[in-house]
């Protein structure tokens, strides 16, 4: 087999097999095939697409290329739940708790924020001497005796993905269907579980911007599941606004604890949690419908079993589980600083990517990978999209370590809302389930 022809093959728009995928991943990983040619084969693949059997193939190669979690020692169903990623986006703080209570395992992998989104592990760690950094032992044990672990990756999953990913960056061959749905399903397959739950984000703050392209992946992704026998399904949820109301690492604890003790209730951050875990608790057969897993999943919150789950966790791995009870006890920042309307009208739009980057450049988040992140800043907003403000009103509230970094926060927060004399419509917050 020689790449050129496989190259040929799909830029000509034929299907591929197994074996001509499988030659031409590892020999790019093994280092038997260059960059050029590997570029020329993911343009030919961005250009053409994929079949679903071909990104199936391409899903399991890529698990293939490295260590695969066995969760196999841990009894009951496996379930996992993958944001494909937006801003105040804190479902997993909440939703892990509320299943684990339920009953499932909750034997989580999660990763770091880069860019506008913040990462699960980071948030997590702005609780005072929690570690995510588990040996796979540390972790099985746990999640034996408590049903809930939440930590860094262990082992080298999926190099392929790796390395190609980094090739798409500079290639422009990131925006393709088949070849973002293999990236994303094989890091989830090579975690070890066999039922995944997909929140598939739409809107400004998300990596896909329409709702027709969000569709196509989505259900690349429940195709990949159908075909290598797991249990996929999708939700398609909005972000056009960030999804919380407090953005930042212990701001979003802050506003998780709020929820999981019961006393924020009627939020989309509440609504689109439960809906996750409800589904969440039907798959992995805790319930006999989602209407069942959804009841359940309330019930766990109002009995206070979630909030004690998530301290057993905290607890279990080296955290503070008193700040379950008084969220002050999370880092604090030096200065809080409201923003002030500086017109009237109606909340038209609030751009969530621009708000993601207003919390970055406070410290929350990276640019590169080995910035460093303070865990106390952020930004509480105070409105959403279609709310009525005054002039004067509190738009937002920035909580800083650095009144340079408040400026040009506050600067940047300013222009991620749009307010408007007219009265914006009203999007959907789920707009489909695949399955
Ligand atoms: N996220 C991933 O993990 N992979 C992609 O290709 C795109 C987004
Ligand atoms: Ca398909």
């Amino acid at each position: 087999m020689r790449a050129y022809d496989v190259i040929m093959k799909k830029r000509d728009g034929h299907t591929l097999s197994r074996e001509e995928i499988e030659f031409m991943v590892m020999g790019y990983v093994k280092g038997g095939i260059p960059d050029y040619q590997m570029s020329a084969f993911l343009m030919a693949v961005y250009l053409k697409g994929m079949n679903d059997k071909e990104t199936t193939d391409l899903t399991l190669v890529f698990v293939d290329s490295g260590d695969k979690v066995d969760l196999s020692s841990i009894s009951g169903v496996k379930v996992d739940k993958h944001s494909t990623g937006g801003v105040g986006d804190t479902t997993t703080l909440i939703l892990a708790p509320i299943v684990a209570a339920a009953g499932l395992p909750v034997a989580k992998m999660s990763g770091r924020g880069l860019g506008h989104t913040g990462g699960t592990l980071d948030k997590l760690e702005s609780i005072p001497g929690l570690s995510v950094d588990l040996t796979q032992e540390k972790f099985f044990r746990q999640v034996q005796e408590f049903g809930i672990a939440v930590i860094g990756q262990t082992g080298n999953l999926v190099p392929a993905d790796k390395k190609i990913y980094a090739l798409r960056d500079v290639t422009a061959t990131v925006e393709s269907i088949a070849l973002i749905a293999s990236s994303i399903m094989s890091k989830k397959i090579a975690a070890g579980s066999d039922t995944i739950l997909l929140d598939v984000k739409v809107g400004s703050g998300a990596f896909m911007k329409n709702l027709q392209m969000a569709k196509d992946l989505a259900t690349a992704m429940v195709d990949i599941g159908k075909l290598s026998g797991r249990d996929v399904k999708a939700l398609l949820t909005n972000m056009d606004e960030p999804l919380g109301a407090m953005i930042g690492n212990a701001l979003e604890v802050h506003e998780a604890i709020l929820i999981l003790n019961n006393k924020l209730n009627n939020t989309p951050l509440y609504e689109v949690s439960l809906i996750l875990a409800g589904h969440l608790i039907h798959m992995g057969k805790r319930a006999d419908s989602f209407e069942e897993g959804l009841k359940i999943a309330k019930e766990v919150l109002q009995n206070g079993l979630a909030a004690e789950k998530f301290k057993q966790m905290i607890k279990a791995q080296g955290g503070d589980p008193g700040v379950v009870d008084d969220v002050n006890l999370l880092p604090q920042p030096k200065f809080k600083e409201d923003v002030l309307a500086e017109n009237e009208g109606y909340v038209y739009s609030i751009n969530a990517q621009e708000v993601g980057i207003a919390t970055a450049v406070l410290g929350a988040g990276r640019c590169k990978k080995e910035d460093i992140i303070d865990p106390a800043v952020g930004i509480i907003m105070k409105k959403r999209v279609g709310d009525i403000v005054k002039k004067g009103d509190v738009l937002a509230q920035i909580w800083s370590n650095n009144e340079q970094k408040t400026r040009h926060s506050k600067d940047i927060l300013l222009k991620s809302l749009d307010i408007r004399t007219t009265k914006p419509q009203k999007l959907p917050l789920i707009y489909d389930l695949v399955e």
